[in-house]
């Protein structure tokens, strides 16, 4: 069973791949930007909590963030398979998955890096911005964001190679091309069945 996370900066197609991946293994998509996205919308006191540091590319703080997919990963019927997308974001994050891993045999067995560079992450990212209408794909924020993935985010890469489960896979093509090689690659990590 696939129990993979995608880690990539903002703008490198997480979510697009994420989706792909999720359904052609037959698990669960759980992506914590949609679902902050989703508290704001309904106003929850999650969203509520979430909505500013969202809209100036910071951080939602580890402890609603690892409450938020705790109820989703391992709420009344824990998952045997995911695909996390978003998630973990930070050290403490990891760390927190990681032990609720160990203590119901459910580790990762993949992690997909998308490698983008940061020049055509940020053309990516104000076209979507203008396309979709996301508030946080401002100008000013995406730069945010982007340095926010490289202090918080990006030594998770190491956190993950040093546990053998790193996937470094390129992220500049179509999305069939990126697809392909995702799944080359967690074909030889995590076998189907
Ligand atoms: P992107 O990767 O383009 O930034 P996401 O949809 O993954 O888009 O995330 C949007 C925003 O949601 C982030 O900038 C952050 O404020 C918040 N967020 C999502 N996931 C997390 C997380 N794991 N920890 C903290 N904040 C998060």
């Amino acid at each position: 069973m696939l129990r993979a996370l995608l880690l990539a900066p903002p703008g490198a197609g997480k979510g697009t791949q994420g989706e792909l991946l999720a359904k052609e293994r037959g698990v669960p998509h759980l992506a914590t930007g949609d679902m902050l996205r989703r508290h704001v919308a309904e106003g929850t006191d999650i969203g509520k909590r979430a909505q500013t540091y969202m809209e100036q590319g910071e951080l939602v703080p580890d402890e609603i963030v690892n409450q938020l997919v705790g109820q989703a990963v391992a709420g009344d019927e824990p998952l045997e398979g995911f695909v996390l997308d978003g998630f973990p974001r930070t050290l403490e994050q990891a760390k927190a998955a990681y032990d609720y891993g160990l203590a119901n045999n459910r580790t990762f067995n993949a992690v997909v890096s998308l490698v983008v560079p940061e020049k055509e992450l940020v053309r990516r990212m104000l076209a979507r911005g203008e396309a979709h209408g996301r508030t946080d794909d401002t100008e000013e924020t995406v730069h945010r964001r982007q340095l926010v993935y490289e202090e918080s985010t990006k030594p998770l890469v190491e956190f993950y190679r040093d546990r053998g489960i790193l996937i470094e896979v390129d992220g500049v093509g179509t999305v069939d091309e990126v697809a392909d090689r995702i799944r080359t690659a967690i074909d030889a990590l995590a076998p189907q069945g």
